[in-house]
């Protein structure tokens, strides 16, 4: 098969853009005999070869399993357009990058979920790999469908066409999940039975073994367990994250990709506590990694890659405690090797005169920075402990270091919002320009120029805004025109996207399980690569919704109760529903939230370390 696979690829890829997105064969890529395993992974990024191929958790999973004898990982990406028309022309079956044999040779289907508008690329992958998408049609154990990431915290939408999730993170509920299939295989278990012993692992969540029940009103009645299934089903974390597996190699590609590079994994989870992100709340508790262990990660993926740029990762790398030792040995590292450091993720408030020159003697691009709000009151409302001081106070330093271009990065839509917080925005942004030109050293000759981009707030499960409605799309355009029509300087560049990605988001990330059919409907009418402004259909996604008889205002604008059973209320992420409930009554007050190492607040999430997360 993949001989001939092979023969076809050489004939329709010279008719395609980017080529080298479909033929595998990449530095540090794992062939394997398909003989000698037991069992065959296929890891699905429901999105191009390019965005995929940039994804830290998809590198580290691929070494994982393929560090293993008994398994063979190979990648799968979703084909771009020219690509999918030339597979069924010619009857080319979406494959395996490092076999090219097709999806539906692979025992375990495993996706990442990392952004709800990849979800209708999920059902096109299967589609084009011969498997079918509902769990209904797939009966015995090959061909499982697995999916894990951080939008598998409310997975509900999508328990039609998955089997199993992997709550948290995934290094060690991989290997018990593969050691299970092995032995289910074995025992020759039927689907159900495999799914059962699964579901008593840790951070497994089994959708079928949960019946879920409704009110009148559409709202959740009930979540109920089934054949023992746990309630709550509790995410899984790594409680020594200095240990935890990380990969030597990455595979290079070919071509470009999002981000080209070595990358070390500082930390994981955030101190900071902004009430509309997400990742902040999902990812607790705070852990980090020795330097000693983040310097040999850095220098090992150098030498076995030939990268010459290491990325230091992390929600918010300026937190982590050795920063400064870290940075000294990294710079003489790639001093002396001629490799760059690039340090994403810096919060403005602790961006000190000495780490900026050490980041500029190594670096010098654009800066950017997330005041997310225009005024303090709406800064204060979602928790984002920066004053403006801190902003111009930041942009000065970097002026003065040589930087002559900011931008600032806001968003729309945030729960309490006036059009004076819109103008804030501008106002800032003001006054960053002027804080420039007030420089008595600035660069002669030059201008700056501020750019302020801004995205539509979407509210997100287990995060204290999982309460609040999302505005309507109507509301956001009148925000879009006032925020432009604020603007008093060319020095300052406005840049929004257009708001329907964002109302499917909402739909999608507080959704329940009715809008499997919605999915499908959609899928089949057309909607993938939905976060692709060329593919994205918002008429074809609203006639999908009308045709299933479900209201998309219910799930993006409704404001819910706190006594709502919400979608995701039978999955257990650390942070409690108590918490995130007094986070949401203090943002409606203005009133902030300390840092994690400043003073623990109690949110729950320590009981996954089993101690306190910081000693006072
Ligand atoms: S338990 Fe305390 S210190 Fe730990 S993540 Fe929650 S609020 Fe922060």
């Amino acid at each position: 098969m993949a001989d001939s696979l092979k023969d076809k690829l050489d004939q329709v890829l010279l008719n395609v853009q980017k080529p080298a997105r479909y033929i595998g064969g990449e530095l540090n890529s794992v062939i394997k005999d398909k003989q000698d395993v037991d069992i065959r992974f296929a890891f699905c990024f429901p999105d191009t070869y390019e965005v995929g191929m940039s994804h830290l958790g998809m590198k580290i999973l691929y070494s994982l399993l393929n560090d293993r004898d008994d398994v063979w990982c190979e990648r799968v990406f979703a084909p771009w357009l020219d690509f999918e028309e030339q597979m069924k022309k010619h009857n080319i079956p979406l494959y395996g990058l490092e076999s090219l044999e097709p999806l539906s040779e692979f025992d375990i289907i495993g996706f990442t979920l990392q952004y709800e508008l990849s979800f209708t690329n999920i059902l096109n992958m299967l589609k084009l790999g011969n498997v079918p998408l509902l769990c209904s049609e797939r009966k015995g154990l090959k061909n499982l469908v697995v999916a894990g990431g951080p939008c598998a915290c409310n997975p509900e939408p999508l328990v039609d066409f998955i089997d199993l999730f992997m709550l948290g993170e995934g290094e060690e509920v991989m290997h018990e999940l593969m050691d299970l299939y092995k032995a289910s295989v074995k025992a020759n278990d039927t689907k159900e039975t495999f799914l059962q012993k699964a579901s008593q692992i840790g951070g497994v969540y089994v959708p079928s073994l949960y019946d879920v029940t409704y009110n009148e009103d559409g709202t959740i009645k009930e979540i109920i367990a089934k054949e023992n299934a746990p309630l709550p089903v509790q995410k899984r974390i790594i409680k020594d994250f200095d240990s935890v597996y990380y990969p030597e190699k990455f595979i290079v590609p070919f071509i470009g990709t999002v981000h080209d590079r070595a990358i070390v994994e500082v930390l994981r989870g955030c101190i900071r506590g902004c009430r509309f992100c997400q990742a902040g709340f999902l990812y607790r508790p705070f852990r980090e990694k020795n330097s000693d262990t983040l310097i040999k990660n850095g220098k090992s993926l150098c030498e076995t890659t030939g990268y010459e740029e290491i990325s230091l990762s992390s929600l918010s790398t300026s937190d982590y405690s050795q920063l400064e030792s870290l940075l000294t040995e990294f710079i003489d590292y790639t001093n002396d090797n001629q490799v760059n450091l690039t340090l994403p993720s810096l919060r403005v408030d602790n961006f000190s005169e000495e780490l900026l020159e050490k980041i500029a003697s190594v670096r010098k691009s654009g800066l950017t920075f997330a005041p997310e709000a225009g005024t303090q009151r709406l800064r204060d409302v979602i928790n984002k402990n920066v004053l403006e001081s801190d902003v111009l106070n930041s942009c000065t330093i970097a002026f003065a270091g040589g930087y002559t271009s900011v931008k600032l990065y806001f968003m729309l839509g945030l729960p309490t919002e006036t059009l004076d917080d819109i103008k804030g925005i501008i106002e800032l942004a003001q006054k960053v320009v002027n804080a420039y030109y007030e420089m008595e050293n600035r660069p002669k000759g030059k201008g700056v120029q501020v750019t302020v981009s801004v995205s539509t707030f979407v509210p997100k499960p287990f995060t204290p805004f999982q309460y609040e409605p999302q505005d309507t799309l109507e509301m956001i355009d009148e925000k879009q025109k006032h925020l432009v029509q604020s603007v008093t300087s060319k020095k300052i560049n406005v840049k929004y996207h257009d708001s329907k990605t964002s109302v499917l988001e909402a739909v999608f990330a507080r959704g329940d399980r009715r809008l499997g059919k919605v999915m499908l409907k959609a899928y089949q009418d057309g909607c993938y690569f939905d976060s692709w402004d060329e593919c994205f259909h918002y008429g074809k996604w609203m006639k999908a919704f009308e045709e299933c008889g479900i209201d998309p205002a219910f799930y993006a604008n409704r404001k819910r109760s706190y006594e709502e059973v919400l979608p995701w209320s039978h999955l257990d992420y650390g942070v409690s529903e108590r918490f995130l409930q007094n986070e949401h009554q203090k943002a409606v007050a203005s009133t902030t939230t300390k840092n994690c190492r400043l003073q623990c607040s109690a949110c729950g999430a320590n009981k996954l370390l089993g101690g306190a997360c910081f000693e006072y």
